[in-house]
This record gives structure tokens, sequence and C-alpha cells, in this order.
């Protein structure tokens, strides 16, 4: 692959009183800083997808994404760096609004952006659909959306060979599970993994995980209480904590994903739920998508 990512991957261990009086360790995976645009867990989610469509000698990549979408940017970087076309399937804007800050840098890297109806965009994974895309764009790979796929759960798997062995619980924001299932999947069974689902009802989520979690890999689990209104949705008190997080340990986090998981896990560190664990938080990056609060963040440039 083309990409350089700067490695070693670092892990920042957190000073904070919550942990000092639990008696826990708390350190945080920084896929953030591995790529400035093909950032976090999503460059994990693409890198095996992109060596099958290269095996496959396909034209490009084609994915799915909303106007915000870590993912689609993801890919038309990833895709730029491998001299491959990029061709961005966009709910629901039909071109009649502003094209996001997002989508003008999936464009700026080549990626062809297409609007479709949300009714349209629902049938992103109908198989009369995906093969009337692949008439359309020949030659095209077609990635399903958030790289939500078994390739995509294999290249995740590599995120915890990050994780020291004396650790004992790994923390992430879950969105599709597909990363959540990709490092159960190779973790070794005696450290638990702990999601949290950045939208309503997250819960919804467990037959899917359950069905792409190998058998015999036990000890996950789901905690949806964190997702303050719903996916991309915040309030002040999560604004407030961002800004005070980044005060303290100088960490940016994205209001999406990472920030929800933070707050989870001192919300439960001063409920005394997490005493005596030695956490590895992985922050999976969408930094990108804090430029639509620029006027709530004090460390967002807009
Ligand atoms: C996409 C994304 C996630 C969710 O990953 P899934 O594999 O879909 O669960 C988490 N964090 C960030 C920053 C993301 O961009």
């Amino acid at each position: 692959m083309d990409i350089d990512l700067h490695t070693p991957v670092c892990i920042d261990y957190l000073r904070h009183p919550l942990l000092e009086a639990a008696g826990s360790r708390l350190g945080m995976l920084r896929l953030d800083e591995i790529h400035p645009l093909v950032s976090g867990n999503k460059w994990f989610k693409l890198k095996e997808n992109i060596s099958k469509a290269r095996a496959a000698a396909a034209k490009g990549l084609l994915s799915f994404g909303g106007a915000y979408s870590n993912h689609l940017l993801a890919l038309a970087a990833a895709a730029n760096a491998c001299g491959m076309r990029s061709v961005g399937m966009v709910r629901g804007l039909h071109g009649r609004e502003r094209p996001t800050p997002t989508l003008e840098e999936c464009r700026s890297l080549g990626m062809e952006l297409v609007y479709v109806s949300r009714e349209t965009y629902d049938r992103k994974e109908e198989e009369a659909y995906l093969d009337q895309l692949q008439a359309q764009y020949p030659g095209i790979y077609i990635v399903p959306e958030g790289g939500d796929n078994a390739a995509g759960r294999s290249g995740a798997g590599a995120i915890a060979g990050f994780i020291p062995a004396a650790a004992d619980l790994v923390a992430l924001p879950v969105g599709t599970g597909t990363t959540f299932a990709g490092i159960r999947n190779v973790l070794p069974e005696h450290i638990a993994v702990l999601g949290f689902p950045v939208m309503k009802g997250g819960a919804y989520l467990l037959p899917q995980l359950e069905a792409n979690i190998l058998p015999g890999r036990e000890n996950w689990q789901l905690e949806p209480a964190y997702h303050c209104g719903g996916f991309a949705r915040y309030d002040q008190t999560l604004i407030d904590f961002m800004n005070l997080f980044f005060e303290e340990h100088n960490i940016p986090l994205d209001f999406v994903y990472t920030a929800k998981m933070m707050y989870g896990i001192f919300d439960r560190l001063g409920n005394g739920d997490l005493s005596g664990r030695h956490i590895i938080a992985v922050h999976t990056g969408g930094l990108q998508g804090n430029r639509s609060l620029s006027h709530a963040l004090t460390y967002v440039r807009g």
C-alpha cells in the first residue's frame, strides 16, 4: 500500500484524580495520529478492501456515506494515494445544498460525488442496485457503507496488535460494529472489549455482532447509554467535556464517536464500575468532523 503510517502508534496514558481514586490505568491508543486524512479505524477497515480491489484489477472504489462521512473521506484519500478512481454515493443531498467541508475535501481528492435520495440510498445493500452500479461504473470495486464487510473486519483486527498484553479492557466507540468485531476476533480472550454505540438504541447491533464475532470469542459487551441524543447529536455537557478533556490531556476528541466513549468511561469510573482496571481506549480518529463545531470547541479552527 502507498500510505505511510506514522509508526509506532503511540499510547498516551492519562492522569486524572478519578483514575487514582479507582486504582485504574487508562491509555488512549492514538489511531487519530496515523495519517492526516486516512485517520483512525477507517484506514484499517479499508486496507484489505483495497488489496482485494487491486487483486481484481479494479479501476476504482465506490462507497456510500453521509455529508460528514469520515469513511468517504478516508476512502477518497486512500484511493487518491493508490492512483485509483473513487466514487462517493452521498445520502440525501440531491446536490441542492452547499457541499460540506468534508465533501469539498473528498472532491479535491478526486472523488466523484453522486447525490442520491434517501430512498435510493437505502437500497445500498440490495443486490439489484449493486449490480446496476457495477454496470454503471465498469471495473469499480464496491465497498459497503462504513467498510462493513469481512475484509473490513479482518483489517480492523490488526488494531488488536497495538494493545499491550498487560491491558485487561479495550474500549472503543461503535458505529457499524465492524471495528469492534474485528478487534474482538483477534484480541486475546482474557482482555475484555467494551463498546460504546454512538446512536440511540445501540443494542440493535447485538445480533449482527453475535453473527460476526467468531464462536467462542466471549468477554465483550456494549454500553448503549452514552449516545447523547443519537447519532451525530450532542449536548452542552458533551461539548464542555470535550473542551475540558483537551485542556487536561491535550488530546482532541471528535464529537460523533470518541467524545461519547471517553465521557462514558469517565462516568463509569466515577460510578466505581471500572476500578482496578488497565484500560486502553481506542482513539478511532474522526477529528475532521469537528469542523462543523468550530464555534463551540476551543481546539478546532474553522
Ligand atoms: C466510523 C467511525 C467509528 C465506527 O466504526 P465502526 O467500525 O463502524 O463501528 C468509530 N470512530 C470513528 C472516529 C469513526 O470515524
